[in-house]
Protein backbone atom coordinates (compact mmCIF):
# COMPACT_ATOMS: atom_id res chain seq x y z
CA UNK A 1 0.00 0.00 0.00
CA UNK A 2 2.97 2.34 0.64
CA UNK A 3 4.49 1.67 -2.56
CA UNK A 4 1.30 2.36 -4.15
CA UNK A 5 1.12 5.73 -2.33
CA UNK A 6 4.76 5.97 -3.04
CA UNK A 7 4.41 5.49 -6.93
CA UNK A 8 1.65 8.06 -7.08
CA UNK A 9 3.38 10.84 -5.12
CA UNK A 10 6.43 10.30 -7.38
CA UNK A 11 4.37 10.51 -10.17
CA UNK A 12 2.66 14.26 -9.39
CA UNK A 13 5.65 15.43 -7.50
CA UNK A 14 7.57 15.04 -11.15
CA UNK A 15 5.46 17.41 -12.53
CA UNK A 16 6.22 19.70 -10.66
CA UNK A 17 10.24 18.90 -11.01
CA UNK A 18 9.50 19.31 -14.40
CA UNK A 19 7.30 22.41 -14.35
CA UNK A 20 10.47 24.01 -11.99
CA UNK A 21 13.04 22.75 -14.09
CA UNK A 22 12.06 24.02 -16.92
CA UNK A 23 11.07 27.07 -16.03
CA UNK A 24 14.33 27.96 -13.91
CA UNK A 25 17.19 25.43 -15.47
CA UNK A 26 15.97 25.04 -19.21
CA UNK A 27 14.76 28.32 -19.65
CA UNK A 28 17.48 29.74 -16.94
CA UNK A 29 21.19 28.76 -17.09
CA UNK A 30 20.62 25.53 -18.97
CA UNK A 31 18.56 27.50 -22.20
CA UNK A 32 21.73 26.69 -24.49
CA UNK A 33 20.34 23.41 -24.54
CA UNK A 34 16.36 23.74 -24.49
CA UNK A 35 16.79 26.72 -27.47
CA UNK A 36 16.94 24.49 -30.31
CA UNK A 37 13.07 23.47 -29.23
CA UNK A 38 12.00 26.86 -29.28
CA UNK A 39 13.64 27.73 -32.59
CA UNK A 40 10.41 27.16 -34.92
CA UNK A 41 8.24 29.24 -32.39
CA UNK A 42 8.28 32.16 -34.61
CA UNK A 43 7.31 29.93 -38.03
CA UNK A 44 4.19 27.74 -38.06
CA UNK A 45 4.84 24.88 -35.24
CA UNK A 46 2.81 22.06 -36.68
CA UNK A 47 5.46 22.08 -39.62
CA UNK A 48 8.35 22.05 -37.03
CA UNK A 49 9.39 18.24 -37.66
CA UNK A 50 7.74 17.44 -41.10
CA UNK A 51 7.08 13.77 -39.77
CA UNK A 52 10.93 13.01 -39.84
CA UNK A 53 12.57 13.00 -36.60
CA UNK A 54 15.75 14.90 -35.42
CA UNK A 55 17.16 15.04 -31.93
CA UNK A 56 17.28 17.97 -30.64
CA UNK A 57 19.80 19.23 -27.67
CA UNK A 58 16.86 19.56 -25.47
CA UNK A 59 16.88 15.57 -25.56
CA UNK A 60 19.74 15.63 -23.36
CA UNK A 61 17.59 16.33 -20.69
CA UNK A 62 15.76 13.14 -21.03
CA UNK A 63 19.16 11.00 -20.17
CA UNK A 64 19.91 13.53 -17.07
CA UNK A 65 15.65 12.58 -15.92
CA UNK A 66 16.27 9.21 -16.42
CA UNK A 67 19.26 8.60 -14.17
CA UNK A 68 17.88 9.08 -10.90
CA UNK A 69 15.66 6.81 -11.38
CA UNK A 70 18.21 4.22 -13.02
CA UNK A 71 20.33 4.52 -10.17
CA UNK A 72 17.81 4.47 -7.84
CA UNK A 73 16.16 1.09 -9.13
CA UNK A 74 19.92 -0.28 -9.26
CA UNK A 75 19.82 0.50 -5.53
CA UNK A 76 16.60 -0.83 -4.82
CA UNK A 77 16.72 -4.17 -6.36
CA UNK A 78 20.19 -4.80 -4.30
CA UNK A 79 19.28 -3.79 -1.52
CA UNK A 80 15.66 -5.72 -1.72
CA UNK A 81 13.63 -2.24 -1.00
CA UNK A 82 10.61 -2.06 -2.58
CA UNK A 83 10.32 1.65 -1.78
CA UNK A 84 12.98 2.96 -3.71
CA UNK A 85 11.92 0.72 -6.78
CA UNK A 86 8.57 2.25 -6.55
CA UNK A 87 9.63 5.64 -6.33
CA UNK A 88 12.21 4.75 -9.23
CA UNK A 89 9.15 3.40 -11.28
CA UNK A 90 7.18 6.67 -10.47
CA UNK A 91 9.90 8.94 -12.41
CA UNK A 92 10.02 6.74 -14.64
CA UNK A 93 6.36 6.60 -15.62
CA UNK A 94 6.05 10.16 -15.80
CA UNK A 95 8.75 9.96 -18.24
CA UNK A 96 7.41 7.76 -20.40
CA UNK A 97 3.70 9.85 -20.14
CA UNK A 98 6.05 13.30 -20.79
CA UNK A 99 7.55 11.36 -24.11
CA UNK A 100 3.78 10.52 -24.87
CA UNK A 101 2.66 14.02 -24.60
CA UNK A 102 4.98 16.04 -25.40
CA UNK A 103 6.82 14.75 -28.13
CA UNK A 104 4.19 12.43 -29.41
CA UNK A 105 0.32 13.87 -29.24
CA UNK A 106 2.15 17.75 -29.01
CA UNK A 107 4.95 17.73 -31.63
CA UNK A 108 4.02 14.68 -33.34
CA UNK A 109 7.98 13.77 -33.49
CA UNK A 110 6.71 9.82 -34.12
CA UNK A 111 3.48 9.01 -35.61
CA UNK A 112 0.50 7.52 -33.43
CA UNK A 113 -2.66 8.51 -34.53
CA UNK A 114 -4.87 6.80 -32.07
CA UNK A 115 -3.29 9.70 -29.90
CA UNK A 116 -3.12 12.47 -31.84
CA UNK A 117 -6.49 11.79 -33.51
CA UNK A 118 -8.25 11.47 -30.13
CA UNK A 119 -10.86 14.39 -29.32
CA UNK A 120 -10.17 13.17 -25.57
CA UNK A 121 -11.01 17.05 -24.11
CA UNK A 122 -7.88 16.40 -21.72
CA UNK A 123 -5.80 16.19 -24.45
CA UNK A 124 -6.85 18.88 -26.62
CA UNK A 125 -6.28 21.06 -23.09
CA UNK A 126 -2.83 19.27 -23.13
CA UNK A 127 -2.04 20.71 -26.54
CA UNK A 128 -3.73 23.73 -26.44
CA UNK A 129 -1.80 24.94 -23.35
CA UNK A 130 2.13 23.84 -24.41
CA UNK A 131 0.60 25.62 -27.67
CA UNK A 132 0.50 28.70 -25.61
CA UNK A 133 4.15 27.87 -24.14
CA UNK A 134 5.29 27.60 -27.91
CA UNK A 135 4.38 31.32 -28.62
CA UNK A 136 6.22 33.38 -26.67
CA UNK A 137 5.96 37.48 -27.29
CA UNK A 138 9.34 38.26 -27.08
CA UNK A 139 12.50 35.71 -25.76
CA UNK A 140 11.65 36.12 -21.93
CA UNK A 141 7.73 35.94 -21.89
CA UNK A 142 7.11 31.87 -22.01
CA UNK A 143 4.09 30.55 -20.23
CA UNK A 144 2.81 27.34 -19.32
CA UNK A 145 6.00 25.71 -18.38
CA UNK A 146 4.28 22.30 -17.13
CA UNK A 147 2.91 19.31 -18.65
CA UNK A 148 -0.47 18.00 -16.95
CA UNK A 149 -1.33 20.89 -15.00
CA UNK A 150 -2.25 24.01 -16.39
CA UNK A 151 -5.15 26.76 -15.88
CA UNK A 152 -8.42 25.99 -16.65
CA UNK A 153 -8.93 28.40 -18.94
CA UNK A 154 -7.01 25.93 -21.58
CA UNK A 155 -10.32 23.42 -21.16
CA UNK A 156 -12.62 25.89 -22.99
CA UNK A 157 -13.13 26.09 -26.82
ZN1 LIG B 1 10.42 25.73 -23.04
ZN1 LIG C 1 7.50 21.69 -26.61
Amino acid sequence: MLDIFLFIATFVFMEFVAWSNHKYVMHGFLWSWHKDHHVNDLKKIKEEYNGKFKFEKNDRFFVIYALPAIVLMIIGFNINNLHLVSIAVGITFYGFIYFLFHEVLYHKRLKFKLLQNSTFSYFNAIVKAHLAHHQPKNAKDFDNYGLLIFRLEYFKN
